[in-house]
């Protein structure tokens, strides 16, 4: 009784700091002060509990990051041994530390072979923000200056950094933020739901005219890169069709345009393979990742790029000129130790392969809702997925941004203790971790089909049902 009364109390202390002091990443800051936090407390393989010792099912790792499940205790090991023995070490000027040159090298191989190169950052936006950079450096350096266009896909998400927030295709990160630049260009998603053309082949066909007409307006000699998600995460999990990818990295080889895969949510087996680019063998110029890279377990991101980039920055200029990019914790020895026992994990640990045979599970799982009242599309690869909510499946229309339908579901995840993400356009994403069981999936499902009756029966949601 003492234990609950005092983490109760703790709990209505700790949201009231929080709704004083803590901003929140991508929360309207006035609903933010109304609803207050969700306090998450601690975390065991698939089950999260929170400070009101709910448990709840975790059907997103995190923010699509931990891939490998909560409370690995080899990484805690890892990390606990690293800080010990050297906490950190700086990567500037010529400095290293053990565990970053063997996370690179290791990255180096299990990517495309195209890529050679490392680069480490906090994460996912610092890594876009990386690669930005990179690109305009590599262009001034072999002489094509005026390449400084960025062309991504419309719903594409790339992060939050200044110059990055403009290649992520949301309108929350746009607005007040006087983004997009002028430099800043975008071409429709390849949605197969919400497309009219007949069949995949045309899809791909009409990605590939629109980045071609795109870059012939812009003039080839402008634009420096193209950036896309294998799987569009943030803009609504959607999934375009095998051969998609492959045929825009041909596109931009033969249009003179870098090709730059994000690979922040699909990396580390969250689609199957270890990055969903070596499952249509594409070859980018340059990659980024983060998330899966260390699970969530300490923050962390790359950019890697091709020989051919890194040896027209490193020979474009005078043998002393210093590339000027750099963050005082980038290469940092306790979350590459943490990356290396993650990789470990997932190769070694048979996490991988869990999770690709798990697939059918999922897969099937969101198929089968295609038959309930709400759910117009059901889609995924490997262990991404989601479901869209549409009031009328025959017309694919939306329900109504009044009904607050995603605020309705929110709540009632919440309440079946189910954790997943409701994004705007009613679409529901799940990203379950690599070590999800049968029976994981099956209380996943049953939560998710009992949330989605009840919130079918409510009135205001049945009358927008056509
Ligand atoms: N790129 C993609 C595809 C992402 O999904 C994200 C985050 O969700 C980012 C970049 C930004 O990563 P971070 O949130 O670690 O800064």
């Amino acid at each position: 009784a003492i234990v609950s009364e005092s983490s109760s109390m703790q709990t209505s202390t700790l949201a009231a700091l929080d709704r004083s002091h803590l901003i929140h990443p991508v929360a309207s800051f006035r609903e933010h002060e109304e609803l207050g936090p969700i306090i998450l407390k601690s975390g065991r393989g698939a089950y999260l509990t929170d400070h009101h010792d709910k448990e709840l099912l975790d059907a997103f790792s995190g923010l699509w990051c931990v891939n490998t499940g909560y409370g690995q205790e080899s990484v805690v090991r890892a990390a606990t041994e690293q800080m010990q023995r050297l906490p950190y070490a700086t990567g500037y000027f010529h400095f290293a530390s053990e565990p970053a040159i063997l996370l690179a090298k290791k990255l180096v191989d299990i990517s495309p072979a195209s890529l050679q190169h490392v680069y480490f950052t906090l994460g996912g936006s610092d890594a876009v923000d990386a690669a930005i950079r990179y690109i305009t450096h590599y262009h001034n350096s072999i002489g094509k200056p005026a390449k400084k266009h960025f062309i991504s896909l419309q719903r594409g998400y790339h992060g939050s950094s200044s110059v990055g927030a403009g290649l992520t295709a949301l309108p929350n990160f746009h607005f007040n933020f006087d983004l997009p630049l002028p430099t800043q260009h975008y071409i429709p998603s390849p949605y197969p739901y919400r497309s009219e053309l007949p069949d995949d082949a045309a899809i791909i066909a009409a990605s590939v005219h629109a980045l071609r007409d795109k870059v012939a307006e812009l003039g080839s000699d402008q634009v420096a890169a193209f950036f896309c998600e294998p799987v569009q995460g943030s803009g609504g999990v959607i999934v375009p069709p095998r051969g998609w990818l492959k045929a825009m990295q041909q596109a931009c080889n033969e249009l003179d345009v870098l090709f730059v895969v994000d690979e922040v949510i699909t990396g580390f087996g969250r689609t199957g393979p270890m990055f969903a680019c070596l499952d249509e063998d594409v070859q980018p110029d340059l990659m980024t990742m983060a998330k899966g890279l260390t699970a969530g377990y300490a923050p962390m991101g790359a950019v890697m790029m091709s020989d051919r980039v890194y040896r027209g920055i490193a020979d474009g200029a005078p043998l002393a000129t210093v590339v000027g990019h750099g963050q005082t914790y980038s290469a940092h020895p306790v979350s590459a130790a943490v990356a290396l026992e993650v990789l470990r994990l997932y190769e070694e640990g048979g996490l991988l392969e869990n999770g690709r045979a798990m697939e059918p599970h999922f897969a099937a799982g969101l198929r089968a809702l295609l038959s309930h009242p709400l759910v117009g599309d059901a889609r995924s690869r490997g262990l991404l997925g989601a479901l869209e909510l549409v009031a009328d499946k025959g017309s694919k229309a939306r329900f109504a941004p009044e009904l607050k339908l995603h605020d309705r579901i929110f709540q009632a995840a919440y309440k079946h203790g189910l954790v997943f993400r409701a994004f705007g356009d009613n679409i529901l994403g799940f990203a379950p971790a690599l070590c999800f069981t049968q029976a994981d999936f099956e209380l996943m499902f049953a939560r998710l089909k009992a949330l989605l009756d009840e919130v079918l029966e409510q009135p205001e949601v049945r009358q927008a049902l056509r």
